[in-house]
């Protein structure tokens, strides 16, 4: 039976991967920032008790990521879902309108505590049989596919993400791991806020044939959920 370890599990995307993964059978590494009060969570892993184990990282905290990898250090991982990430509440939209304390934290979030993971994951990646690396980027984060300008703090953030995967896909594939960003859609998530067209049952299902079928070929690829590729 495969395993997968998963940031952000406590809701939204990564609570809706942990579901469908354990459904399917998988032994689930659902890791949030605070367990004691991740009801939906919680619940999960009572009702899959033999599938989904909970364990506490903000992924902020490096010294935290470290002690998880280390307390984990003989369970190879098949797959990790670097799942975890913010979009500033801040204002962000506007040419000379920004937060730079909130920019420094998405940095932070979603481009550089994915680096971290995968540097203190990859000896359990290398144990595990399917060797896929996972980073939850947005096609926000496209250079091509911005005509509207704007969302500075968001969109670096995820663009950056994109070059750390890349350069990450070249080292690892090496390792023989697949290392890989993917675009969620627009979805029904806090995050994604009401107005989202798709919900998390379409955008997780469709995102786990994506990991399912990705071999060695796609590392270093942007998928978006249903499969298309999408230009850097
Ligand atoms: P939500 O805002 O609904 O959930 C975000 C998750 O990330 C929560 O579990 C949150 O935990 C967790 N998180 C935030 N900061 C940290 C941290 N420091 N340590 C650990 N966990 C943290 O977002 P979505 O589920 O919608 O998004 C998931 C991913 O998909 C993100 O990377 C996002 O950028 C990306 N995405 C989403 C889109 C959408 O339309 N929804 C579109 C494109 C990309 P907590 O509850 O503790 O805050």
């Amino acid at each position: 039976m495969a395993n997968v370890l998963i940031t952000g599990a406590n809701r939204g995307l990564g609570l809706e991967f942990t579901r469908q993964y354990a459904e399917a059978g998988w032994h689930v590494l659902a890791c949030c920032r605070h367990p004691e009060t991740a009801e939906e969570l919680l619940q999960l892993a009572s009702r899959f008790k033999h599938l989904v184990s909970v364990h506490k990282l903000d992924v902020g905290n490096f010294y935290q990521i470290d002690e998880l990898a280390a307390s984990l250090a003989s369970q190879p991982i098949d797959v990790l879902i670097n799942n975890a990430g913010i979009y500033p509440d801040s204002p962000h939209h506007i040419f000379g309108d920004a937060d730079y304390e909130a920019w420094l934290q998405a940095f932070r979030i979603n481009s550089i505590a994915p680096f971290k993971m995968a540097q203190a994951f990859t000896a359990h990646l290398k144990q595990g049989q399917l060797k896929k690396l996972v980073n939850m980027t947005s096609k926000m984060g496209s250079i091509s596919d911005n005509t509207s300008g704007g969302s500075y703090i968001y969109r670096s953030s995820k663009t950056a993400l994109n070059m750390v995967t890349k350069s990450l896909s070249i080292e690892l594939a090496r390792e023989g791991i697949t290392a890989l960003v993917l675009h969620p859609g627009w979805v029904l998530t806090d995050m994604g806020g009401p107005n989202a067209l798709i919900t998390v049952e379409q955008s997780i299902s469709g995102l786990r044939e994506v990991i399912d079928r990705a071999t060695l070929a796609d590392a270093g690829k942007f998928y978006a959920y249903d499969g298309q590729e999408i230009p850097w």
